[in-house]
C-alpha cells in the first residue's frame, strides 16, 4: 500500500474505509465497483498516477509479477508531477461523486490547495470538462446586504443561490457574517430544517 494515493472514505453504513485513489479513479471511469480480488495496476511506475490509460486490471499473481518486473527494470514513465487531462477529470469526478474534500485531493496528489481549487472550479483545465464546483464569485456590497436582508425575511438559501449565482457555502458564510464581517445587515444562523425547536 506504500506510495499510493489513499483516501479515507465513509461507506453507506458510515464505516470509514481506506481507498486507493487510482482504484477509485478506475471505478469511476468504468462506472461500477470492482470485485475485491481484482487489482488495478499501473503500466507506468507512478503509484499516485490516476490516468485511466495507465491503469489496467490484474490479479494477485500479476500484481506480484508486475512488482518484481518493475523492481528490476527501475522503469519509470514520465507522468508523476505533470498533470494529465484524465487525472483532472478523475479528480473532478472524485469530488462530485465520492464527496472527497478538496484538501484530501491536495494531500493525495501532492498539490497545493490553490491548484486543486483551480482544477475543481474550472479556472484551470476548463476544456477537460467533467463536473465543476461552483466558483466563488466576487460580490458587491449591495449584493451582500441584499442577501442578508432577503435571508432574514425568510427567503430560502437555495433561491438566493440561484439569484446571485453563488454556491451554498458562500451564501451561508455571508448570512452568518463569516464573509464580509465588517458589513452591516442582519446576521442569521441557517434556518433549522424540519427540526422542531426545543
Ligand atoms: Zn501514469
Amino acid at each position: 500500500m506504500n506510495g499510493y494515493g489513499k483516501f479515507a472514505m465513509k461507506n453507506e453504513t458510515g464505516q470509514t474505509k481506506i481507498r486507493l485513489a487510482h482504484r477509485v479513479a478506475y471505478e469511476l471511469e468504468v462506472g461500477h465497483e470492482l470485485p475485491h480480488d481484482t487489482f488495478v495496476l499501473h503500466s507506468c511506475d507512478v503509484r499516485e498516477c490516476v490516468r485511466f490509460d495507465h491503469l489496467f486490471l490484474g490479479n494477485q499473481k500479476m500484481n506480484m509479477h508486475d512488482a518484481s518486473q518493475k523492481g528490476r527494470l527501475r522503469f519509470k514513465r514520465e507522468c508523476g508531477r505533470k498533470l494529465w487531462a484524465s487525472s483532472v477529470l478523475a479528480m473532478r469526478h472524485m469530488v462530485a461523486k465520492q464527496k472527497i474534500p478538496g484538501k484530501e485531493l491536495a494531500r493525495v496528489f501532492r498539490m497545493s490547495p490553490t491548484n486543486v481549487s483551480a482544477i475543481l472550479t474550472g479556472r484551470a483545465w476548463a476544456w477537460v470538462g467533467g463536473p465543476l464546483r461552483p466558483r466563488r464569485k466576487r460580490l458587491g456590497v449591495e449584493e451582500v446586504l441584499n442577501i442578508r436582508e432577503f435571508y432574514a425575511s425568510g427567503v430560502r438559501s437555495g433561491i438566493l443561490r440561484r439569484q446571485f449565482g453563488v454556491g451554498e457555502s458562500q451564501i451561508l458564510r455571508i448570512i452568518k457574517g463569516e464573509d464580509w464581517p465588517m458589513l452591516g445587515g442582519p446576521r442569521s444562523l441557517p434556518h433549522p430544517l424540519g427540526r422542531p425547536r426545543t
